[in-house]
């Protein structure tokens, strides 16, 4: 890190001088979770590469999803954050990403309906594959798979050695898998949205619970069909986001363009995240966000402070800008209820206007018996459900959810209306780590956050 990691020429002389410091500052910071690239002249051609490369998302984009995260803030939209664990160069297709998007935008129309809300969707897109990991190497084994955009899953040693080529490769299919997003959003309206549901209250054994909701979103599409059609916003393609956790430096960094008035646009994403071992207040990924103007979000964990939680908050939205920052709360359900009102408290005196996310999966991660990972609905539910009581008992607003979920028919996560249990887990784990969210239990879920939007 720090002697390779800059932001490319031309694009660094047209940033503002104070901005441009700032980075080149961030960026000789002791850094986690980055690769050992072996080859430090194959780092330099795969970043000049990358310097010279389109962006995947532009700094208009990126404002636009800026204002839509200010309603969030305030009170006024719902943020729907949700994708893979990581992308896949081989899960790059046009089904599975079709299969996500419808799976988001079901979920859309159950909240935004019963929710009485606007709905901000967020992908966990076009740039999620690169991911930290606990150790470097798997116990005696091979160096640790860091994501696609890094080394191979393969577990042999030769293919788990960093490769900076795979950032280029990564890059290309941001850039193609948002031509089809943009695509298939644009051909998509809410109206088309909801049908999909059908299937999911067909099989859930769940039973009446449902249905009534979802005979209600009928009646309320029905009703504006009585009254000419489909016109405005309902008739419109939905907005849709692209965000990824802002891990790989060397990649960020390389996507670096100058927006209006010289200041930074990480173009890699929308939105971009820090993630829970990435954090750290001295090191160079906070660093690095705080010099970009794209809305950021960090992760917190149980162990968050909230004197901590203060830091993050004044470096990285010191001009009090609604939008600017997402604290994505990922405490585990047997923890929200205490460690996140005090967190919440301090922040709210501050003044400072923040989206308020919950992360309901990675603080609920468990070992199967058979070595999987997995997660339980119901602990997934409980958890969203303690941080609608800690905003609702604080008078904050419980902005939005951040998920690992696939529009794929997967046995990863146990539980759910299909009731899926450790024996079903052979079946369909496709993930190469943590356990998404299938799309009945997606659906289900939007069913249940829409019952705590109204209560
Ligand atoms: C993730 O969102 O994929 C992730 C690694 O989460 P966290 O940083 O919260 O552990
Ligand atoms: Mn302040």
């Amino acid at each position: 890190m720090g002697q390779s990691t800059t932001i490319p020429r031309p694009h660094f002389d047209l940033l503002r001088p104070d901005v441009r410091a700032g980075l080149a500052g961030a960026l000789d910071l002791p850094a986690a979770q980055q690769p050992s690239w072996p080859d430090k002249s194959v780092l330099r051609a795969a970043s000049a590469e990358l310097a010279e490369a389109l962006p995947v998302v532009t700094p208009p984009e990126i404002d636009t999803l800026t204002s839509r995260l200010a309603d969030v803030a305030t009170g006024s939209a719902f943020l729907l954050q949700g994708g893979d664990w990581a992308e896949t160069f081989d899960g790059n297709t046009e089904t599975h990403l079709r299969r996500n998007i419808q799976t988001m935008l079901r979920m859309s129309a159950v909240l935004g309906y019963h929710g009485g809300i606007p709905v901000v969707h967020l992908g966990r897109i076009a740039g999620q594959d690169a991911k930290p990991r606990s150790g470097d190497t798997v116990a005696l084994g091979p160096p640790s798979y860091r994501g696609d955009a890094v080394n191979a899953f393969e577990p042999t040693s030769d293919g788990r050695v960093p490769n900076p080529d795979r950032m280029v490769r990564a890059h290309a299919n941001a850039c193609v898998t948002m031509n089809m997003l943009r695509a298939v959003v644009g051909t998509s309206s809410m109206r088309g949205a909801h049908q999909g549901y059908e299937e999911f209250l067909a099989s859930a054994r769940a039973g009446g619970r449902y249905n009534a909701m979802a005979a209600e979103v009928d009646r309320g599409l029905a009703f504006m069909n009585a009254f000419g059609g489909f016109s405005g916003d309902l008739a419109r393609a939905p907005e849709f986001f692209a965000g990824h956790e802002a891990l790989l430096l060397d990649y960020e960094a390389a996507l670096v363009r100058a927006g209006e008035s010289g200041r930074a646009y990480g173009t890699s994403g929308h939105f971009l995240w820090i993630g829970e071992r990435t954090r750290h207040l001295d090191g160079a990924h906070i660093a690095f966000a705080e010099h970009l103007s794209n809305p950021i979000g960090v992760k917190l964990g149980p162990t968050t402070s909230p004197e901590q939680a203060l830091d993050y908050v004044e470096r990285l939205d010191p001009r009090h800008e609604p939008g600017r920052l997402t604290l994505i709360a990922r405490m585990g359900n047997g923890r929200v209820r205490e460690a996140l009102p005090p967190i919440v408290e301090r922040v709210v005196a501050s003044g400072h206007k923040v989206v308020w996310q919950c992360d309901p999966m990675h603080g609920n991660t468990q070992n199967s018996g058979s070595g999987h990972k997995i997660r339980h609905f119901d602990r997934i539910v409980d958890e969203v459900q303690g941080f609608f009581e800690v905003h609702r008992k604080l008078g904050t607003h419980p902005g939005g959810v951040h998920l690992e979920l696939t529009g794929d028919d997967v046995t990863e996560c146990l539980g759910g209306a299909q009731q899926i249990s450790e024996a079903d887990l052979t079946r369909r784990y496709e993930t190469a780590c943590d356990p998404r969210l299938n799309a009945q239990q997606s659906v289900q879920l939007a069913f249940l956050i829409a019952e705590m939007l109204r209560s």
